[in-house]
């Protein structure tokens, strides 16, 4: 009998709440499911890769030069131009736009990191070739949270003069801004770029919204930076200017296009060359940074 009942409880035990007899005495980890009710993992993973455009260019990214607080603000320098594209050709000193752009670059940066209000990185720091996705792509990937694109223009006349500070639009401000942007774009079709495979109405819809805020700030910093650096360089026209850049096309980064000057005029070629004019520049750049990110942290 005793061996018939022992039996009988080894029987029922399973059907008869045998898991919750045994919680009551086990620790609660072992309540989890035994790994032989779960499904075995593969052996191999499979994956389906969907192309969706071109690949992602996968340049480096620089390093982060500056305090090293990563609550400052990231600014981003592009020094235009590079490599197998020299930019423009000074008809005076024969200096070519990639090498002012980057003398000009670094010493936004030197400025900048004295101030040690704000970080910075440099999209090219030598004499490299970078497709213009590539620049404010360095800029997205690194959350940045300005990025200004050093250049210095050519004119046909020596009359040609002064300094612009550019923001992205779609239809340009006039007719002068309109053929630089087509002139700067160009730099991609050096490289067998195709442009056009960018544009897709599905696209610019989703990136509107993000977008018309990031250009209403870069706007502000173009006028804000025109304003500081006016004491200490001559600019071509009284407000800033825009047009469809191409560099300047971060949807959530605020961008502005830094023309610095005509390479093609004598007192802006001389300029733009020496060490004092590089230090204007870059004063007026670290000013106009400094004041611009004051705003932002005071704005509600
Ligand atoms: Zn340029």
């Amino acid at each position: 009998m005793g061996l018939l009942l022992l039996l009988l409880a080894a029987t029922l035990e399973p059907a008869s709440g045998g898991e919750i007899a045994r919680a009551a005495w086990r620790p609660p980890i072992e309540l989890q499911p035994s790994a032989r009710f779960r499904a075995r993992s593969p052996g191999k993973r499979y994956s389906v890769t969907v192309p969706i455009g071109r690949p992602k260019p996968a340049v480096a990214l620089p390093k982060i030069e500056g305090p090293a607080n990563p609550r400052l603000p990231l600014v981003v320098l592009d020094a235009g131009h590079g490599g197998h594209d020299p930019g423009a050709t000074s008809p005076h000193n024969g200096k070519r736009e990639k090498d002012i752009t980057l003398a000009l670059a670094r010493a936004i940066r030197d400025e900048l990191v004295a101030g040690g209000r704000a970080r910075v990185a440099l999209t090219r720091s030598d004499d490299r070739y970078l497709v213009l996705e590539e620049r404010y792509g360095i800029a997205r990937r690194l959350k940045a949270d300005l990025f200004i694109s050093v250049h210095a223009d050519a004119a046909e006349t020596e009359q040609a003069s002064g300094a612009s500070i550019y923001t992205l639009s779609e239809v340009a401000s006039d007719r002068e801004a309109a053929r630089l942007a087509a002139r700067e774009n160009k730099a991609n079709i050096i490289n067998g770029v195709d442009l056009g495979a960018h544009s897709s109405d599905v696209s610019s819809i989703l990136l509107d919204l993000t977008q018309r805020e990031t250009m209403t700030v870069s706007a502000d910093f173009a006028r804000l930076l025109q304003r500081e650096a006016s004491d200490d360089m001559k600019f071509r026209t009284s407000a800033h200017r825009f047009a469809s850049f191409v560099v300047l096309k971060a949807p959530d980064t605020p961008s502005v296009l830094f023309e610095t000057g005509f390479i093609s005029n004598k007192g802006d070629a001389e300029f733009l060359a020496s060490a004092e004019g590089r230090k204007k520049v870059a004063r007026g750049v670290a000013d106009a940074v400094r004041i611009h990110f004051a705003r932002r942290i005071a704005a509600p």
